[in-house]
């Protein structure tokens, strides 16, 4: 079957991979002109399957409506109204109830530990390098209160076989030695030992590469103006150089996957959040971080990726703008200064801001439409990283006509 993907992100590319193996002739096209250049490009770094709580949750009206008048929440709301963001909105309320939320997040977290096992598959098979550290991610809390309320929220990822444990200060400097000078500002700390870190791009870019090895064809530097739809299947994704058609297409387009979805007469209820990462150079390497990590009490992340760190932060709803102003890195900038002092060299720091194709509930979506050789993997949210091969091999088994190892219904379009 020749099969045409759009988007050359994680999603995308790792859609190709698996397509790829099943025998398929594969075609993905992107408007940038290299894999990853979006929201792949430069995420936290970290694949956190013992976290993967979904944002939807009894708390998160309150985080939302508090962020218009504290600067300085993690979770914010940039006051913009348009119908895309009405719609998501009242999805995501109606998400927030505790049962609600429990679903939700166990269909996410089922999703990113099956995933896991998928990457440790895709690496060894294809030994691709991507900076990946296996010693854990730590998540470090400043309040003793905090600490004690997610280790009771986390006994529901355990249901689920999460494995996160809450360790001492002495644990958390034997961990990361780095912190030593710091150990009086944190109470206590959470230690997930199968988490990982690694620099999604070159994992995108290695696994594209590897790809076109298996005649997979991208065409970039080519953007999809609409689909082509007749008689209920999608014949062609135009483009200003004329008609792509194939017998079957993937959407993977990330946070702009709704635009080109509604042409093909589907509501995707996907929104971006905005984030910030900055990437810099190791300074001295005694006072660097060796592992991945997040600051709960600054809600900034940081992770080791070879000679360089990066660090992350926020979760914005503020549109589709993905321009970036110094003031937004004041966090990150302060948090990374406070922890590894000389350790980062920030002066020498690269700025970043993309967008998480987010879905109202926290599940993406992957599967089948009811347009019939229209094919979704997209919505990742915050973890499209940890999810991105176990998605791929869901979508995949999918429209192989094989039964998939997880419940497909939790990942379909039109789920509620
Ligand atoms: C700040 C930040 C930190 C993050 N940290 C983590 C993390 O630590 N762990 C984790 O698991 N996840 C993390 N994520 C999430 C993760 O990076 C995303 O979920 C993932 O990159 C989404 O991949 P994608 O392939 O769906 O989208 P993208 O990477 O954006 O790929 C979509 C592609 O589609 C192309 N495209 C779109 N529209 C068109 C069109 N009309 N024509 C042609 N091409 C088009 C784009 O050019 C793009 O290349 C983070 C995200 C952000 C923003």
């Amino acid at each position: 079957m020749r099969i045409a993907i759009v988007g050359a992100g994680l999603l995308g590319v790792a859609s190709a991979y698996y397509l790829a193996k099943e025998g398929h002739e594969v075609l993905v096209v992107d408007r940038q002109s290299a894999p990853a250049r979006e929201t792949s490009f430069a995420n936290a770094s970290l694949l956190t399957p013992n976290h993967s709580f979904s944002w939807a949750a009894p708390g998160a009206p309150w985080l939302l409506l508090r962020s218009l008048w504290r600067a300085d929440s993690g979770l914010k709301l940039k006051p913009h109204m348009n119908g895309q963001l009405l719609d998501w909105g009242v999805r995501f309320l109606r998400n927030c109830t505790p049962g609600r939320h429990r679903a939700n997040s166990l269909a996410k977290a089922r999703l990113c530990f099956y995933s896991m096992a998928e990457t440790e598959r895709v690496t060894r098979e294809t030994g691709i390098h991507w900076h990946r550290d296996t010693k854990g991610v730590l998540y470090l809390f400043r309040d003793r209160h905090e600490l004690e309320l997610n280790d009771r929220s986390l006994a529901l990822l355990r249901e689920v076989g999460a494995e996160i444990k809450p360790i001492s200060i002495d644990d958390v400097v034997a961990l990361e030695p780095a912190l030593a000078h710091v150990r009086d500002k944190f109470v206590g700390a959470m230690h997930a030992a199968s988490d990982e870190m690694g620099d999604a791009r070159r994992f995108t870019e290695g696994l594209a590469e590897v790809c076109k090895e298996r005649g997979v064809t991208f065409r970039l530097n080519t953007a999809i103006d609409g689909l082509a739809v007749d008689g209920g299947r999608v014949t062609a994704l135009k483009t200003a150089s004329g008609d792509i058609k194939a017998d079957a297409f993937v959407l993977a387009a990330g946070s702009y996957s709704p635009q080109l979805a509604r042409q093909a007469g589907l509501h995707l209820p996907i929104y971006p959040v905005k984030g910030y990462s900055i990437t810099a150079p190791v300074g001295d390497p005694e006072q660097a971080p060796r592992t991945g990590g997040l600051d709960e009490g600054t809600l900034v992340t940081f992770a080791r990726l070879g000679d360089r760190v990066r660090m992350s932060s926020v979760a914005e709803v503020s549109g589709y703008d993905t321009g970036h102003r110094p003031e937004n890195f004041a966090k990150i900038l302060a948090t990374g200064r406070e922890l590894f002092r000389d350790g980062i060299a920030l002066d020498r720091a690269e700025y970043w801001a993309c967008l998480r194709p987010s879905t109202p509930d926290g599940p993406p979506y992957v599967g089948p439409t009811p347009v019939r050789n229209l094919w979704l993997n997209t919505g990742h949210g915050y973890l499209g990283w940890t999810m991105c091969c176990g998605s791929a091999r869901l979508l995949v088994d999918q429209m192989s006509g094989r039964q998939a190892e997880l419940d497909t219904h939790l990942y379909r379009y039109g789920r509620y």
